[in-house]
């Protein structure tokens, strides 16, 4: 009867409608609770940093280790950066924490190299960090306390940061050119790339992003894009890293192809300092047998 059944959609419209908000609401305290853990998080010492190996493709020896931050979180456990950064960006909270992923990872791989190693930083930084206090004043401030040259140390940026092309943005990247910092963009090929910007900003490095590592040997056009990436890279004089390599007929692809640099599973994941000691301790480089 059509009256009843009238009545049953208005009732579960309604409840539908109870739902959502009740939902959303839901979302709100879930954001606002971590939002507050996250205001604690470096005093109560939550944070660390892990590093994954930057590794030579060809002969296998590792250049530098990336500092790749972590938050173990006391009720729900380890949480990974992409669940916080936005937050921490939004709220501003990356000021501080950006400045203690900096100070924390020289002073442990400045630590590793006076043991020994000789390996380069790279460190990711957002462009909120650019209002909130990093400059290049700041940045060889924690260099020279680490007793760390600035050609140790390599700032990521994303894309998304250059798109804005503004002159603020230029004047603040040159700064740390200047001081004889590296940069590299980020998960390239993933923005809107506009491959002005690469004239345009003082970069130096590309990382070619996990997902078109991922398809490679499989897919034809995440090939003729990395092969594209690669020769682009190599007459602009560009050191190119490639992200996410986690079998070794990638890292042949790659190789074979003139992309030096690279990083992944096949050969470390992000390890906490302790452990990356331990995994540098007993790392055996395996060259890259190229069949004829
Ligand atoms: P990213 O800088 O592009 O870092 C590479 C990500 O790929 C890392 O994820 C790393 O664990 C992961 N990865 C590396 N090799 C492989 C592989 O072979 N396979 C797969 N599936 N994944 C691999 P992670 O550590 O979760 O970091 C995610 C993102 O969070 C980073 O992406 C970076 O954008 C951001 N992030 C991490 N630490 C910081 C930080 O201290 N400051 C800022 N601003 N952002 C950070
Ligand atoms: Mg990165
Ligand atoms: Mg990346
Ligand atoms: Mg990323």
């Amino acid at each position: 009867n059509a009256d009843l059944a009238m009545y049953k959609a208005k009732q579960s419209g309604r409840n539908q409608a109870h739902f959502f908000t009740a939902m959303m609401q839901e979302h709100a305290n879930q954001r606002m609770t971590l939002e507050q853990d996250l205001r604690h998080a470096l005093e109560r010492d939550e944070l660390e940093v892990y590093y994954q190996p930057i590794i030579a493709g060809n002969s296998g020896h590792v250049q530098g280790v990336e500092a790749l931050l972590r938050w173990h979180h006391p009720e729900r456990g380890l949480i990974p950066p992409d669940q916080f950064i936005p937050l921490a960006e939004e709220t501003g909270l990356i000021g501080s924490i950006g400045e203690w992923v900096l100070e924390t990872s020289c002073a442990q791989v400045s630590r590793l190299n006076k043991e020994g190693q000789s390996l380069y930083l790279s460190v990711n930084i957002s462009e909120r960090q650019r209002d909130l206090g990093l400059d290049a004043d700041a940045v060889s401030a924690v260099l020279e306390h680490h007793d760390l040259k600035p050609e140790w140390l390599l700032l990521e940026i994303t894309e998304g940061l250059l798109l804005q092309d503004s002159e603020e943005t230029v004047t603040w990247l040159e700064g740390f050119k200047a001081l004889g910092v590296s940069l590299a963009i980020d998960d390239f090929g993933t923005g809107y790339s506009s491959l002005g910007y690469l004239k345009r900003f003082p970069v130096d490095t590309l990382k070619i992003d996990r997902e078109f590592i991922r398809d490679l040997n499989t897919d034809r056009y995440a090939d003729s894009l990395v092969s594209a990436i690669i020769s682009m890279a190599a007459s602009l004089e560009l050191r190119l890293i490639a992200e996410g390599v986690e079998t070794d007929k990638q890292r042949l692809t790659l190789v074979s192809q003139g992309c030096c640099y690279m990083q992944g599973y096949l050969f470390c994941r992000p390890l906490p300092a302790a452990q990356l000691k331990q995994w540098l301790r007993e790392y055996r480089p395996s060259p890259c047998i190229m069949e004829p």
